[in-house]
């Protein structure tokens, strides 16, 4: 590890800082370990020009949290890679067969999707070494965004959360940023308990109607490759309108920090279910209990992926992933939630606290975290 990263160094990790430099093909990647006192690290790979050895620490120090809450038998990692997500097919993959090649043996690590990747990239690196997630169905992959994991999750923390505050699930309003694979699995799911979507939003603009929106006309027109803002029957709106619809339940389901201290007094919400990871930033995140703004955190509403990606790891069937992540995501937002009520703090500091005491507890079982993880991990 490098002196800068032990600047990050705490209690539970940076375990390992890999940087991969290949020069036969312009391969320049961060592998970082966070912590594997659960068991081997699962985070995604991520393509993108301006990444760091920092951003990919504090990514994969958020999978360590995020498995962990979730309880899967993982610890946390992510890669980095440098380079245009967009660039030839032919090049990515030349890029991961070289960076599968380069990881071979760091079995503390296991491979999964993030940005610029996706399942065509994961059977490429099955390839190569194996010791990787989500995969296409065709090599016994389970299609997290087509079953719809993470909103199905969404919907459960929903669920839950609305016995904290002042309203029902039933006839709940709820705007939804971001119509992409996790936003639009969530408005189906929501949609089927009797919530009522009025607004929706993605890159090139938002649709109102608080009259309620039809959830599957909105999927048509993204299959076809148009925005929901050319929804026929409702007000079209520039994107970030979708900041200042009324509604009892808003859902982040698109970039980092979109909500911040700039815009945080335009939310008229009750509830905010967290799909998208760290959608609001840390300052205003801490203002959102004094606006009477209650939360769920990214990590424990937006677990529903990776739980999905963990099973397909250990062998699970398709059949049995909903279930399961209804189970986990409803009774981690509960204890979140109870957790944060009574001892008066935010829910991110229950959340981080719960995570954390777990984490502390499987490395209390351990000698050393860096050393041998057993013949049950490779
Ligand atoms: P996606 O690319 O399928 O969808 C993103 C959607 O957001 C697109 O419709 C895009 O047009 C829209 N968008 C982009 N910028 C926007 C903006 N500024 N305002 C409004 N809309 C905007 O991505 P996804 O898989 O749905 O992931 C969404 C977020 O959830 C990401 O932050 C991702 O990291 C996080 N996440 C995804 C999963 C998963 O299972 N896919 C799991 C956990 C967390």
């Amino acid at each position: 590890m490098s002196d800068n990263m032990f600047r990050f160094a705490d209690e539970f990790g940076p375990l390992k800082v890999i940087h991969v430099y290949e020069p036969s093909v312009n391969l320049k990647a961060i592998l970082v370990v966070d912590n594997i006192a659960k068991g081997p690290s699962l985070g995604g790979v991520r393509i993108a020009s301006d990444v760091s050895t920092e951003e990919c620490f504090r990514l994969a120090r958020s999978m360590t949290m995020k498995n962990a809450a979730a309880g899967l038998p993982h610890g946390g990692g992510k890669v980095v890679v440098y380079g245009d997500p967009k660039m030839p097919k032919a090049k990515k993959e030349q890029l991961l067969r070289a960076l599968a090649s380069a990881l071979r043996t760091e079995e503390s690590y296991v491979f999964a999707p993030d940005m610029g990747t996706n399942e065509e990239c994961m059977a490429w690196i099955r390839d190569e070494i194996g010791r990787v997630v989500a995969l296409p169905r065709e090599l016994g992959g389970i299609p997290l965004d087509e079953i719809g994991a993470t909103g199905w999750g969404l919907s459960h923390a929903a669920d839950v959360a609305t016995k904290y505050c002042d309203f029902e699930l039933t006839g709940a309003s709820f705007a939804i940023q971001g119509f992409g694979a996790v936003g639009k699995h969530a408005a189906r799911f929501l949609t089927k308990k009797g919530a009522v979507l009025i607004a929706a939003s993605d890159s090139c603009g938002t649709i109102k109607n608080t009259g309620g929106l039809d959830v599957n006309e909105l999927i048509q027109l993204k299959t076809q490759g148009k925005s929901v803002a050319d929804y026929p029957d409702g007000e079209s709106l520039d994107r970030d309108a979708i900041i200042d619809v009324a509604c009892d339940i808003w859902i982040p389901a698109a970039r980092p920090d979109v909500i911040n201290e700039d815009n945080l007094d335009r939310l008229k919400t009750k509830l905010m279910v967290q799909g998208a990871n760290i959608p609001v930033t840390h300052a205003a995140e801490n203002r959102m209990s004094q606006k009477g703004i209650l939360y769920v955190p990214d990590f424990i509403a937006n677990a529903g992926g990776v739980i999905c990606a963990a099973m397909e790891y250990h062998g699970a069937n398709e059949g049995a992933v909903l279930a399961s992540v209804e189970e986990k995501v409803r009774r981690n937002t509960e204890l979140v939630l109870t957790r944060a009520k009574a001892e008066n703090i935010e829910p991110r500091q229950a959340a981080n606290e719960m995570a954390m005491e777990r984490v502390r507890k499987a490395m209390s079982f351990r000698r050393f975290s860096t050393f041998s993880m057993g013949p049950h991990f490779t």
